[in-house]
């Protein structure tokens, strides 16, 4: 009796291992797919002249319900992921306006001057990193947004993105 239940157990156990085994190749593969989709992102503004291509994953999402994101963007808010600044690389160019925020720090708005596409954004404050407006990349696909900024210009009609972290301004720093 006592042995058959060993090797009951013994078979449980060696299917357990094969399945565990496939289930982790899979994570793996999905993974990988993942990773390698990722790994690469190229945008543009809506008539072309300007592209751009980002080696690196988004280091956030987020959106950006200022007033100064609504006038720029002519919609109620702005879709943003921020990349490593050395991680694009540009074709074309971009002119810029510069913006300041709330705070009175500089807020770099470079856009089309053939089609008027806002598209990317530096802030002298953090050179390392450069915003680039969601919507101008190729595939959104991937996007979800998991901070919103300046909730306290919101449109009222604009639903919550459920899960997200919201701030009424810029997040306290440090
Ligand atoms: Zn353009």
């Amino acid at each position: 009796m006592s042995s058959l239940l060993f090797v009951r157990l013994v078979g449980w156990r060696k299917r357990c291992a094969a399945d565990c085994a496939v289930l982790f190749a899979a994570l793996c593969g999905m993974i990988g797919r993942e990773g390698e989709s990722m790994m690469t992102m190229t945008g543009q503004c809506l008539c072309g002249q300007f592209s751009y291509t980002v080696d690196a994953e988004p280091q956030m999402t987020a959106i950006c319900h200022c007033k100064n994101c609504q006038r720029q963007s002519g919609s109620a808010y702005s879709a943003l992921i921020s990349v490593p600044a050395d991680a694009v690389t540009t074709r074309g160019e971009l002119k810029t306006y510069h913006d300041k925020g709330e705070s009175g720090a500089g807020v770099d708005r470079k856009f089309c001057t053939e089609c008027g596409s806002p598209v990317l954004t530096h802030i002298p404050s953090m050179p390392g990193a450069t915003f680039i407006k969601a919507g101008t990349l190729d595939d959104t696909s991937g996007l979800k947004p998991t901070i919103e900024f300046w909730c306290q210009s919101a449109q009222p009609w604009v639903p919550e993105n459920t899960g997200a972290m919201r701030f009424d301004t810029n997040p306290p720093s440090g």
